[in-house]
């Protein structure tokens, strides 16, 4: 095995020369402006700050059901979730900004959940975690309550369980949102209102349902 120097030195000392000249006051013209697009970055407070909030995330220590198993996996090796600034789980609301709900939600649970996400400061998000979680999945029951109905869900993570991989992927959607260049939803693709899809009408006036299915 060879050892070898880590990039070219003599870009390194051209650089540190080159800085130095800056410094000094002695860099003009072309090779002013050359340095100034190479070394000067331009944005909004807005978008510096909501770049910082989405590789920043303070996730709650909180687990509600088997999905809860799978989420724990994130922090591991495999997935790695501290890669995007998300690693450190907060055991106090003060200090946590997203609810990861991780399970089924009983209607005895309900209001312990929501006060947890009250007890959160501002700016906080919400992924709801499995199909139990977001629609009572496989269960046919009168004690659970699908999330929506009492937290607003910023990104809803299908499966039963979802993988750690799939956990992964609504993260990283939360935080194209946060850092405002969300891919479009289906409401914006499919110009839906709510959770139902707004057909155009019909060109001979039909009902767009009877165009659609072809009647
Ligand atoms: S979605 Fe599946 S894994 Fe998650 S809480 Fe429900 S039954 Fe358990």
């Amino acid at each position: 095995m060879r050892r070898e120097r880590l990039g070219a030195s003599d870009d390194f000392r051209a650089r540190q020369l080159l800085a130095r000249d800056m410094l000094r006051g002695d860099l003009e013209g072309e090779a002013l402006e050359r340095y100034v697009e190479q070394s000067v970055l331009t944005t909004t407070v807005q978008k510096a700050v909501a770049w910082s909030q989405g590789n920043s995330i303070y996730p709650m220590t909180f687990g509600l059901a088997c999905c809860a198993i799978e989420m724990m996996s994130i922090v591991g090796a495999r997935v790695d979730v501290a890669r995007f600034g998300w690693g450190a789980f907060s055991a106090s609301p003060r200090q946590a900004d997203l609810l990861i709900l991780s399970g089924r939600v009983s209607v005895k649970m309900a209001p312990v959940v929501r006060r947890i996400y009250d007890q959160m400061l501002e700016p906080r998000w919400a992924i709801s975690m499995g199909a139990c979680c977001s629609s009572m999945g496989v269960f046919n029951n009168y004690a659970l309550v699908p999330s929506d109905k009492f937290l607003p869900i910023d990104v809803h993570v299908p499966g039963c369980p979802p993988r750690p991989e799939a956990l992964m992927h609504g993260i990283l959607r939360l935080r194209d949102k946060i850092q405002g260049h969300s891919p479009d939803g289906w409401r914006e693709r499919y110009d839906a209102v709510g959770t139902e899809e707004i057909l155009p009408p019909a060109a001979d006036g039909g009902s767009p349902e009877q165009e659609a299915s072809g009647a």
